[in-house]
């Protein structure tokens, strides 16, 4: 069976703005939704053909792939991959916070919404480390402050040897209905959040919430080549949640310190070396430094004018997750010589009433120039 267009589907030209892609879905699955047209399948079919236009037209970067591509962009093998295997109960229920956001749950995602809930927060820490760490990896030792899971009433929240009680607002459902309009709209319990339950016997650990507050410690190993920005997830690192839901995660966001020596642009590195005349024009070998912390001699050949840049391949930085690494440039500049003794002039002047055009090509063509636009 070929695919309709995504927005024939929602009934909508090609130019549809964001709020009428939206305005569109939202028509179409109060219409067919599942709920409203029980053992319909004509409807269902209708109602995920609708969820999936959506899925793609609501998000920028999966249109552009559809305007561009049509269908053929979510193939599998195609450039996006997996949309082939749209998960359609997963997607399906972010897309409808989406858009029904708290206009109310048809009791169709409930589930997912309760368990995610209480999930526990995700926290965030920030580490500085040097270049040189980056460089060659290193492991942090981590100190912070979260939840864990009450120890004493094992996250449950009621006093050991006591049970929740059923929430009587809701008979303990965690859900309750009303009517709006012309069907009933399904809404979580607003005593109980939608677990159905209470505590009438708090645990006196932690107040009935499941969770104490704990100092934690962790050791982190950073591989190398992490960039300013680099984030590195701790799975399950987090706060715990409430009532059995699972722990979040623990981001770290990695901020690396400038170099006194080094710039670093993604995987290469970047230092200017400032070089004498005398060394510029007669040539000379430099050591140098390399982040590796060792030197590299480098070969400045004679008559090497300011700006030149050199290339020390795989003296950069290391690609993370990949056994190469990045170049380093060195910039050659020349440094003019300041407060010269009075021998130095000496020998400066006596080099001046030598010189000749031949050795600075680059001044005898300028000048030759001049004295052309001079002349018309
Ligand atoms: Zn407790
Ligand atoms: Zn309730």
């Amino acid at each position: 069976m070929s695919k309709r267009d995504y927005y024939d589907v929602l009934g909508l030209d090609r130019s549809a703005k964001k709020e009428e892609i939206k305005k569109a879905y939202r028509k179409l699955a109060l219409k067919y939704h599942p709920d409203k047209n029980k053992g319909d399948k004509g409807a269902e079919e209708k109602f995920k053909e609708a969820s999936e236009a959506y899925h793609v037209l609501s998000d920028d970067k999966r249109k552009m792939n559809y305007d561009q591509f049509g269908h053929s962009a979510f193939q599998e093998g195609g450039s996006q991959g997996g949309f082939g295997n749209f998960d359609f109960s997963s997607s399906f229920s972010d897309l409808f916070e989406d858009v029904f956001g708290d206009f109310g749950d048809f009791g169709f995602n409930s589930a997912r919404t309760k368990r995610r809930s209480n999930r526990g927060s995700d926290l965030r820490y920030d580490v500085s480390i040097d270049l040189n760490d980056a460089y060659s990896g290193t492991e942090k030792k981590i100190n912070y402050t979260t939840y864990k899971k009450c120890k004493t009433c094992t996250g449950s929240g009621a006093k050991p040897g006591s049970k929740p009680s059923a929430c009587s607002y809701c008979g303990g459902q965690g859900k309750v209905r009303s009517s709006q309009g012309f069907f009933t709209i399904q809404q979580t319990c607003p005593q109980c959040s939608g677990e159905g339950e209470k505590i009438t016997n708090p645990c006196g650990s932690c107040n009935g919430e499941g969770k104490t507050q704990s100092n934690e410690s962790v050791s982190v190993k950073i591989p190398k080549g992490v960039d300013d920005g680099t984030r590195i997830r701790l799975s399950g690192k987090g706060e715990a949640g409430s009532k059995g839901g699972g722990n979040g995660d623990l981001y770290l966001f990695i901020s690396i310190e400038p170099h006194s020596i080094f710039k670093r642009s993604e995987e290469n590195l970047f230092y200017e070396l400032p070089i004498s005349i005398t060394e510029a024009a007669l040539g000379t070998t430099v050591e140098v430094p390399s982040i590796d912390g060792g030197k590299t001699k480098i070969k400045i050949p004679s008559g090497t004018q300011s700006g030149k840049q050199l290339r020390l391949r795989g003296k950069g930085m290391p690609i993370l997750r990949r056994n190469i690494s990045g170049d380093l440039y060195i910039r050659i500049i020349t440094e003019v010589p300041t407060s010269l003794s009075k021998r130095q002039k000496e020998l400066l002047a006596e080099f001046k009433s030598l010189e000749d055009m031949k050795s600075n090509p680059l001044m005898k063509n300028f000048f030759e120039r001049a004295k052309k636009f001079w002349k018309n």
